[in-house]
């Protein structure tokens, strides 16, 4: 349920209402938002009387939430989320480039990438130091040592940096050190650690899973919101299909679904979604036409040497076109 207030109504009359909820044992959530403030009401076991809340002052209107995924809808929260990463927002008006290696492999490539894709607009920095591999053989990642130098390269190019996080075990490490904490597509429904990431102070980017409806999506998301973390970004990387023309299939009508459905923003990895660098372009482009708000791209200054994803990871130079291509995409797409 949601209580709307009119537009001139006071602090005190939202107050009140707040107590109003709090003292039926409901839990409030006060929304400001460009016109008026709104309260959603949550930890309700059944449905709530609107009467008492209409018969209130200041109180507009009194909207059921009829979406299972209450705190991530558009229902509970008319107005885009935005997200504020170092200088950089994130949602609605936004077309934000995150950028750079699969893995944290060294300082050196590290520092190389991430000078390569700053130049070529790249706001956000991206390199796991935690990675989920098929084989247990593969390279496992850096680990801590991955994370320090993730923030040395937040440091040198002013660029905040997005690194996975794998289970709870590495949870506080990953959540010290990254600016936003990556739950990747295998973990999705891990339970657990979208509780976790609930009680996290840092912006989560929650991959869709590889089968995972957008509903089952939106309700992973909605563990994190219910968690008492409203900052989340989801990110379409691909779904699992019959093709073997692509690694996964970019579920581009995904985006709509979930700008329709949800306030939060949600961003499109074509490189995940293609597995091989020649598509990553023009999936880049359609997700800019698509308006998904942002796009996270694997780049790699020598990908034949990439110890993971080197077949997917763009060349600086393919960075630095794409950049280009995709901002005058974005400058169309605004003006309509
Ligand atoms: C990644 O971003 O490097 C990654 C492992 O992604 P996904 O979880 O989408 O496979
Ligand atoms: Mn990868």
């Amino acid at each position: 349920m949601l209580i709307v207030m009119d537009q001139n109504a006071s602090d005190e009359q939202v107050r009140a209402v707040v107590n109003c909820i709090e003292e039926r044992g409901y839990t409030a959530r006060p929304m400001p938002g460009g016109q008026r403030v709104a309260i959603g009401i949550i930890n309700n076991d059944g449905p709530v009387e609107p009467a008492m809340f209409l018969a209130l002052p200041g109180v507009k209107d009194v909207v059921p939430v009829t979406r299972p995924y209450k705190q991530v809808s558009r229902e509970f929260k008319p107005d885009d989320t935005l997200i504020q990463v170092g200088n950089t927002v994130i949602g609605n008006a936004h077309f934000t480039l995150i950028a750079g290696p699969c893995a944290v492999e060294s300082e050196a490539q590290a520092m190389t990438i991430a000078e390569q894709v700053k130049a070529s607009g790249a706001q956000l920095f991206r390199g796991g130091a935690y990675k989920p591999r098929t084989s247990p053989y593969s390279f496992q990642g850096l680990g801590l040592e991955g994370l320090k130098i993730l923030a040395r390269v937040r440091e040198n190019f002013a660029m905040p940096v997005v690194t996975e996080v794998m289970d709870e075990a590495t949870f506080d490490a990953v959540e010290a050190y990254a600016d936003v904490i990556q739950i990747g597509t295998r973990n999705m429904q891990n339970f657990s650690l979208l509780k976790r990431a609930g009680q996290a102070s840092k912006p989560i980017m929650l991959k869709r899973g590889l089968a995972a409806t957008v509903d089952e999506w939106l309700m992973a998301a909605e563990y994190i919101l219910a968690g008492g973390n409203s900052e989340v970004i989801l990110c379409e990387r691909g779904v699992r299909t019959f093709v073997h023309h692509s690694r996964n299939t970019l579920d581009l009508s995904a985006v709509p679904v979930v700008r329709k459905e949800s306030h939060l923003p949600v961003i499109i990895d074509p490189s995940h979604a293609a597995g091989r660098r020649d598509q990553v372009l023009p999936l880049s482009r359609a997700a800019v036409a698509v308006e998904a708000h942002g796009i996270m791209v694997e780049v790699h200054h020598q990908p034949e040497k990439a110890l993971s994803d080197g077949a997917q990871s763009l060349y600086p130079q393919q960075f630095e076109q794409l950049c280009r291509e995709v901002r005058d995409i974005f400058s169309i797409i605004k003006s309509y």
